[in-house]
């Protein structure tokens, strides 16, 4: 099975992801992992780094390639859940993938501003907080369980900042989502909830 995770940034992709695929066994691939774990030898190495510590957009056919590679590998062969793709109509035209079915969580865009701003990070190991998500809080307030380094919020996470980004998000995934929805593969799940809520929305489908 195929299968396509959308959702503007706080949605819960990652950990929805991550339980569909410790429930079914489906492995799960992500293009923010697969972009962060990029081989040391690979020749585009340094290109996808910079691109990416300037915040911006690596290039889609760099992308597209990568994620070819990744899933020609044998392990995806009767299937994955994806995440990171079919951000907007240019993803589609560089690489095209036959999906079984597409997941589109949703949240409120106060939502959103409320999980990003409340997100807290460790400068030194990069580990992620949250601030008001019980599980994902900090042992000790403002410091980092792992080196006890002090927590600091990202420049661009401010709630401006997090509604432009639900901006542009909403505008380029609006024909991704139309055209999913044709094809009657896509679900529009509700994202509000707990994890555990969510994704007793999607298990009916898997
Ligand atoms: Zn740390």
């Amino acid at each position: 099975m195929k299968i396509l995770l959308l959702g503007p940034q706080g949605s819960g992709k990652g950990t929805i992801g991550s339980m569909i695929s410790q429930e079914t066994g489906i492995p799960l691939v992500s293009v923010g992992q697969i972009l962060r774990n990029i081989p040391n030898e690979h020749p585009w190495r340094n290109s996808i780094q910079e691109q990416m510590k300037k915040g911006l957009l690596v290039e889609q056919s760099m992308v597209a390639q990568l994620l070819k590679d990744e899933l020609s590998k044998d392990k995806y062969m009767s299937g994955f859940v994806l995440d990171g793709w079919y951000r907007s109509m240019k993803d589609i035209e560089a690489y095209e993938i036959d999906f079984d079915i597409a997941f589109l969580l949703q949240i409120s865009p106060e939502t959103t501003v409320k999980r990003i701003s409340s997100r807290r990070t460790c400068p030194k190991c990069g580990k992620i907080y949250n601030t008001v998500t019980p599980s994902e809080k900090p042992k000790i307030e403002g410091k980092c369980d792992k080196c006890i380094t002090d927590l600091v919020q990202r420049d661009d996470d401010t709630e401006e900042a997090i509604l432009k980004r639900l901006h542009i998000f909403q505008t380029e995934t609006k024909e991704v989502s139309d055209l999913l929805r044709d094809r009657g593969i896509l679900k529009e799940i509700d994202g509000e909830g707990p994890p555990n809520e969510v994704y007793s929305l999607i298990k009916p489908y898997l």
